[in-house]
């Protein structure tokens, strides 16, 4: 009986609704996803079954029950909406208006300062790195990272140490040396002093970080014949290996521009292959908060120094999806590499030699290090000075 009753009552509450006021929908934009979808709120408490004959009276459809609020999400034509506001047993009837997840978008990239410092970004109006090949000669590359792996060319690519396996970086210092070089500019993570130039992983040290001169002399018979033009090394050791010596000249006459870390000696004398004439060797610089560059205290310094590079807090890209800021001449070296290949995207003929000369004449000679030439004796510290992308692409000053 009480059932009979109740949908007496429902039926009169809708005969007796005024007619032609129907919910109307905001011409022009189109429709939220879901946006046919209302929440319909009771006065008092009807039961299941008279609330599911009103629905079906209006031609809606119960989407869920949402007994917290005495109500339900209904889903049906225009006209729905008017009929039930008429019904007695209804509260409420309002849009099920849409929440969007509040989840952060991807953070933004960020120019790490070196990058900024040496103004490649300035560069990149003239010259990205666009196809010239640079071989990472180090751990290996993390070769599906997000920021590197569009760069990465696996044909350039190889693991001296374990030839039946992917140079794949399972130490974390080559792709962070790849990233200062190229990382992608996606807006993503961060961005490379070359963010379109092509990267060669060519594996010479273990995951623990260190090589065997036989290691690094395969790996230099790697890139050449491969249409390699730089090769970054940002490793060192004290003693002289006449076959890497040999393996140097022969990638240079290859014309491979060899870019090396001056090495973390404090104070003490620039490694090998850095020491070796036709490798550019780079000591590392930081900067201050007001902005002045100072020599790094762990950076090595000598007579073959040829530029200096920043190597303080260096932002990049690290192993598997990671980033991490490090610190040495193995992070200041590679801002020269890709400073080298902007140079070769723009004069791809250019040898080593001119390679040399250009990065030269045209680094930023830090005062606050000292004259960068005294008849002909280059500075210790900082060689003809800071690597400067933007010069040394466009040969003169960039604004
Ligand atoms: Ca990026």
């Amino acid at each position: 009986m009480k059932q009979l009753r109740s949908i007496g009552l429902l039926m009169l509450a809708v005969a007796s609704m005024s007619g032609g006021a129907f919910a109307q929908e905001p011409n022009g934009a189109p429709p939220e996803p879901e946006n046919d979808r209302w929440i319909v709120q009771f006065e008092g408490a009807p039961s299941e079954n008279e609330i599911d004959a009103l629905i079906s009276y209006t031609g809606g459809q119960t989407v869920k029950r949402l007994h917290l609020i005495n109500g339900r999400a209904v889903r049906g034509p225009e006209s729905m909406v008017a009929t039930l506001r008429t019904s007695i047993l209804v509260k409420r009837v309002e849009k099920d208006v849409i929440r969007k997840a509040t989840a952060k978008p991807a953070p933004s990239q960020t120019i790490p300062w070196g990058v900024d410092r040496i103004d490649a970004e300035k560069a990149w109006r003239t010259s990205t790195g666009s196809g010239v090949k640079v071989a990472v000669l180090d751990t290996g590359i993390s070769l599906s990272h997000p920021d590197l792996k569009d760069n990465i060319n696996t044909n350039c690519s190889y693991n001296t140490i374990d030839p039946s396996k992917a140079p794949e970086d399972q130490n974390g210092h080559g792709s962070h040396v790849a990233g200062t070089i190229a990382a992608v500019h996606n807006g993503i993570g961060v961005v490379g002093v070359a963010p379109k130039a092509t990267l060669c992983a060519v594996q010479v040290l273990s995951a623990s970080g260190w090589g065997y001169c036989s290691d690094i002399i395969e790996g230099l018979s790697w890139v050449i014949g491969k249409g390699i033009k730089v090769a970054n090394m940002s490793y060192g050791g004290s003693e002289l290996c006449s076959g890497e010596k040999e393996a140097l000249d022969s990638a240079d006459a290859a014309g491979i521009t060899l870019v090396a870390a001056a090495g973390n000696n404090y104070g003490g004398a620039v490694d090998w292959p850095a020491k070796h004439e036709k490798v550019i060797a780079v000591t590392a610089v930081g900067q201050k908060t007001d902005g002045t560059l100072y020599f790094a205290s762990f950076s090595s310094k000598g007579p073959e120094v040829d530029l200096t590079a920043p190597g303080v807090s260096i932002p990049s890209t690290y192993k598997k999806a990671g980033y991490k800021t490090l610190s040495g001449t193995s992070m200041a070296a590679p801002h020269v590499s890709g400073v080298a290949a902007l140079v070769l995207e723009k004069n791809p003929g250019f040898n080593p030699a001119d390679v040399k000369k250009r990065l030269e004449q045209t680094a930023e000679c830090l005062g606050s290090l000292g004259s960068c030439s005294t008849n002909g004796t280059k500075n210790w510290l900082q060689g003809w000075g800071l690597v400067d992308a933007c010069k040394a692409v466009n040969g003169t000053s960039c604004q």
